[in-house]
């Protein structure tokens, strides 16, 4: 298993030098003229989804990963690193006219025991604490028990913790991503690219995001054109991290990705840590996000891996 890692790292070296894309699958983009700074305030949106939010998971991570430890308030806090608790979330929406997308993709069938079925090579797996992973729902599983019928899945970014479920998804649903998160690359990627390759699985349907702007601005869409499901463009944790801003008949619900892992971040407004690949853009974009939630009062706030947080809480 070592020794497959090692060659499969000397082999991207080998083919990309110095840096690489996130994964080598190919990608088509999806242009879009129609974005705009940002989501427009209506009493009544035209149109509203149904919505679901879905754990699959119970995990462990590095608060120092997770939070900017050297940000004042965590300092005031007294934050240290240590392995915080958090979960993995699927999102699920019905649209009334266009059917069921999902945002992210869960837990494939191979995860469940702390085994990965050779998907993750031995390098990624021993940073990842897989053995720390409690599982209760696999995607398939879900989506079959449920009957719904997948006519896309939206990915708030490419890290392998949120694609999974990916690999047993039908090759013809569409996977969609924002600008530049697979085309953008990085030295790290030499070490995740197989990996990602095999947790999208073969031939992916991968669709980027193109909305002709610059890679570092934040950028709305009304995807549905019709007020119900907003794509927040919000580089930083990644090139193309998104969040997206759902309207369903309980209210709306901001999806932050993982430009804000957990509740206390959220709260305080404190970025990801060590995670986040530019975290001065990832300050941009969350307080993007922050300024978002005081104009449009979200029923609820999905920090990337914790619990919601409820308009009522304080
Ligand atoms: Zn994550």
């Amino acid at each position: 298993m070592f020794i497959r890692a090692n060659f499969s790292v000397l082999f991207i070296l080998f083919v990309c030098g110095l840096s690489c894309q996130v994964t080598s699958h190919k990608v088509t983009p999806y242009v879009s003229n129609s974005s705009t700074e940002t989501i427009p305030l209506s009493p009544k949106p035209k149109v509203e989804v149904e919505f679901q939010v879905v754990k699959v998971a119970d995990w462990e991570a590095s608060l120092a990963g997770l939070l900017d430890l050297d940000d004042p308030k965590a300092k005031a806090a007294g934050l240290k690193d240590r392995l915080e608790p958090i979960s993995i979330y699927f999102y699920l929406i019905k649209h009334p006219k266009y059917g069921s997308f999902m945002i992210d993709s869960g837990m494939g069938e191979n995860f469940p025991n702390g085994k990965d079925g050779r998907l993750v090579s031995s390098i990624v797996e021993s940073q990842m604490h897989f053995d720390k992973l409690k599982v209760y729902e696999t995607t398939n599983t879900y989506l079959k028990k449920n009957k719904i019928d997948l006519k896309g899945v939206f990915f708030t970014h490419l890290h392998l913790d949120h694609t999974l479920g990916s690999y047993e998804m039908d090759r013809s649903i569409p996977f969609y991503v924002g600008p530049g998160e697979v085309t953008s690359k990085y030295f790290i990627n030499i070490f995740v690219q197989g990996s990602t390759n095999r947790l999208l699985g073969e031939n992916p349907n991968l669709i980027q995001f193109d909305f002709g702007k610059s890679p570092n601005e934040i950028v709305v869409l009304d995807f549905f054109a019709d007020q119900s499901f907003y794509i927040l463009s919000v580089p930083g944790h990644t090139p193309g991290s998104l969040a997206f801003y759902i309207r369903s008949k309980e209210g709306g619900h901001l999806i932050l990705g993982d430009s804000c892992h957990t509740r206390w971040g959220w709260k305080e407004g404190v970025t990801p840590g060590a995670f986040t690949t530019d975290r001065k853009l990832n300050r941009k974009s969350l307080d993007f996000l922050k300024g978002l939630a005081e104009t449009h009062k979200p029923k609820f706030v999905y920090p990337g891996h914790q619990e919601r947080i409820s308009s009522s809480e304080k």
